[in-house]
């Protein structure tokens, strides 16, 4: 059987094994069919090596069903969100895998506001795919046209956006861990431009990701670690392939979990004025901590960029993210920026005059733990329920995605993966002793309930 190549969020598989150039450019038509004629369509990619032959296809694809293309070019999925409404397009396209392993490419679908497709639209996208039923046009190559200097133009929104001369006044020495990817055109670009000393780390874009794997966890950030203590750096930011995540290493060479960079980011944005943020249920309680500071609400959404940002339309919210270092900026675009993330902080550390450490400890620590549990894909639902089942009724439960059960000192997310055969047990408390009894009592309740289906 073929697998499915339409995800969560668009269209990811191994190149050449799931997703080909005529897979490109079958979704150049369906996309054309389904936006229609004369409509602008914004393409960026990342620094993958099977980008370019992929974006050709998408492109034939699309100009066959007369819509009018504007390359982009490596620009990192927060660009693209951000300038498909400032050029007036009528959609996006990313190629891109964001994290994953080099052998892998995916696309990923914009609406003319700088949205994500929803999953609603990527089912109807996906329809118009496997119908083969598209518009027809004789394809102008004239419609193919080239945007320059985005990122450029990028740098100037942020410089008009923040304190960038209070950046220039602290004289902050700052590691960007580029990853290899998109961030490599942009990144240390931006720091120096906002006045920052900017030691770079794998900064040549390259899609094969000879320095580290593309993804900002901790296990594959030692390098970064390493220098931004031997340099005494102020700050560490690492990405991933699409820099639309940011993770950082404070300035003792210490990694943060996304979730503290999302905590500060709200804290920043949300400073003297308050809001609504839209976190997931997979997102530590340091979010609230920061909340609690500026006096801002927190709504729980569905796990993922889409969700959140559609959750963040409907209750009007300013801030949106997650756990991985992905936020979202209402006004500034609807996809994560980890850019803007990074340079939110820095102005944050110059106006307070506080280290990232000093900031960190505005909020509390916590023990987080992650376990995988195998469990078959058509037993998933099932385990979800009969877990349900056990579970006092007076409890505290969010029950929107997998299972969050909150307790006065921690929380605990039992949740089936969207795309392997596992489920997850995620957990947070104050101590390391509360960790492990909730990662027993999970662990109990999952294996014991799965032998017993
Ligand atoms: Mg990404």
């Amino acid at each position: 059987m073929v697998k499915k190549i339409f995800g969560t969020f668009g269209v990811r598989g191994i190149f050449n094994k799931e997703l080909f150039p005529e897979t490109a450019n079958l979704l150049g038509h369906a996309l054309g069919t389904y936006l229609g004629k004369g409509k602008k369509i914004g393409i960026g990619h990342d620094t993958r090596v099977s980008c370019d032959e992929l974006q050709v296809e998408l492109i034939k694809g699309l100009i066959s069903t007369g819509c009018e293309v504007y390359k982009f070019g490596c620009v990192g999925t927060p660009l693209l969100s951000f300038f498909i409404p400032r050029k007036n397009m009528d959609g996006g396209v990313m190629i891109t895998a964001s994290h994953n392993p080099k052998e892998y490419n995916g696309l990923k679908f914009w609406n003319a506001d700088g949205s994500g497709f929803r999953m609603e639209q990527d089912r109807e996208l996906e329809k118009i795919y496997y119908s083969r039923s598209f518009n027809a046009v004789k394809p102008k190559y004239n419609k193919i046209k080239t945007i320059e200097n985005l990122n450029t133009e990028y740098i100037q929104n942020v410089k008009a956006k923040i304190d960038w001369e209070a950046i220039k006044k602290a004289n902050f020495t700052v590691v960007a861990d580029c990853g290899h990817g998109c961030a490599c055109y942009i990144t240390p670009q931006l720091l120096q431009a906002l006045g920052c000393n900017v030691i770079p780390l794998f900064n040549e874009p390259d899609g094969t990701f000879p320095g580290r794997s593309s993804e900002p966890i901790e296990e594959n950030l030692s390098e970064i670690k390493k220098l931004v203590k031997e340099t005494s750096a102020d700050l560490g930011v690492a990405q991933d392939g699409d820099a639309d995540r940011a993770v950082h290493i404070d300035n003792e060479g210490f990694y943060q979990m996304g979730d503290r960079s999302f905590a500060l980011a709200c804290y920043a944005f949300l400073k003297n004025r308050g809001g609504t943020i839209v976190s997931t249920v997979s997102t530590g309680t340091v979010v609230e901590d920061a909340a609690k500071l500026v006096n801002a609400r927190v709504l729980y959404s569905i796990v993922g960029e889409p969700k959140i940002v559609e959750m963040m339309k409907k209750n009007n919210a300013e801030i949106g993210g997650e756990e991985n270092g992905g936020v979202i900026y209402k006004g500034w675009s609807y996809a994560r920026d980890g850019i803007f993330t990074t340079a939110l902080i820095l102005e944050l550390m110059a106006k307070e005059n506080k280290s990232f450490k000093e900031l960190n400890e505005m909020l509390p620590q916590y023990e987080q733990i992650k376990v995988k549990i195998p469990c078959p894909n058509d037993k998933k639902e099932i385990l979800l329920k009969k877990i349900e089942e056990k579970i006092p009724k007076d409890q505290d439960l969010i029950t929107i995605d997998g299972l969050r059960i909150n307790y006065s000192d921690g929380w605990l997310l039992l949740r089936p993966s969207g795309t392997e055969p596992i489920f997850r047990i995620m957990a947070e408390a104050k101590t390391k002793q509360r960790i492990q009894e909730l990662e027993e009592f999970a662990k109990k309740l999952v294996n014991d309930t799965l032998n017993n289906l």
